[in-house]
């Protein structure tokens, strides 16, 4: 009989993936790191036994985070990113040319050096791209003494447990704001708000005490079971209102060729259903 792993994450509810075969698993200084092969999803990274990315999905998640606020935004020059360990963050991120230089604030060197070596196709080269400095640190502590000037910041960190959750703080949104530039955009992970809710609530809370424009958009990730996953949105400026057709004319500039984002799913992704909405302050 196979093995499976049960992710530990909610108290009423749970997903197992089948391991085909455990490639790695060890403690690193900071939380517990598993790799193993699965049928559907290819390789797929646990901390502390919660998926965090699979080789088969990871697209979405990392698209919707990227292409949404860079293309928004439209002139992004410089691009901090919080946690990202896996490298996956950092690859949509520097397919865009436009992008000059790229901070990456992970806590834990132990899951970049994993990552190079076990999960190559995460990264993609992203490592070695001149533009980006990575910086090994709690992402909290950075952004307090960051000088800014950020025109996107994303928040690619675990749930809020652990070394994570210092990043779904009110203090940690108040100097990630302080850290963008005037029209600049924050964008975070916010889980599943159908078993997260409280979670989305929290950040939209302090979000809509910071910023003119503060929402969240979704996307469905089949590793992250439970509904679409929630992405906070922050800005002051205008980006959330960018034209169907401008935000066409720049992805097509990108050259990119993303498997899931469209500028039609972008602007369909602010969409929110009624459980969602309510969780809105
Ligand atoms: N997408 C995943 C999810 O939602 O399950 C998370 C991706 S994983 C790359 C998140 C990364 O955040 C991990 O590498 C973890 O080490 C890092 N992280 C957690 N707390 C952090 C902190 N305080 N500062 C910087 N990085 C942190």
């Amino acid at each position: 009989m196979s093995d499976w792993i049960r992710e530990s994450l909610h108290p009423d509810y749970a997903q197992s993936l089948r391991v085909d075969e455990m490639l790695y698993d060890s403690k690193t200084d900071h939380q517990r790191l598993k790799v193993f092969q699965n049928g559907t999803f290819g390789r797929v990274l646990t901390l502390d036994d919660v998926v965090q990315t699979t080789e088969g999905d990871n697209f979405i998640y990392h698209e919707m985070l990227t292409h949404v606020p860079i293309l928004a935004h439209g002139a992004a020059k410089r691009v901090l990113i919080i946690g990202g360990g896996d490298g996956g963050m950092a690859r949509e991120v520097l397919r865009h040319d436009t992008v000059e230089h790229v901070t990456m604030v992970e806590i834990d060197a132990g899951v970049v050096d994993f990552s190079k070596e076990y999960l190559p196709m995460l990264s993609a080269g992203a490592f070695d791209d001149p533009r980006l400095d990575l910086v090994i640190a709690d992402g909290a502590e950075f952004i307090r003494h960051t000088e800014g000037g950020y025109d996107v910041i994303t928040v690619d960190s675990t749930d809020p447990i652990g070394p994570g959750e210092v990043l779904f703080s009110d203090t940690f949104y108040g100097h990630a704001k302080r850290a963008l530039t005037e029209d600049g955009v924050l964008v975070t992970q916010n889980g599943v708000p159908f078993l997260q809710g409280q979670e989305l609530h929290n950040t939209m809370r302090a979000f809509t005490a910071l910023f003119v424009d503060a929402t969240c958009y979704l996307a469905t990730i089949p590793t992250y079971a439970g509904g679409p996953m929630a992405f906070g949105w922050g800005t002051d400026g205008l980006a959330r209102s960018t034209p169907l057709e401008v935000l066409q004319g720049r992805f097509d500039a990108t050259g990119i060729t993303p498997g899931y984002y469209t500028p039609q799913v972008h602007q369909a992704a602010f969409a929110l259903p009624g459980y969602v909405t309510k969780l809105l302050p």
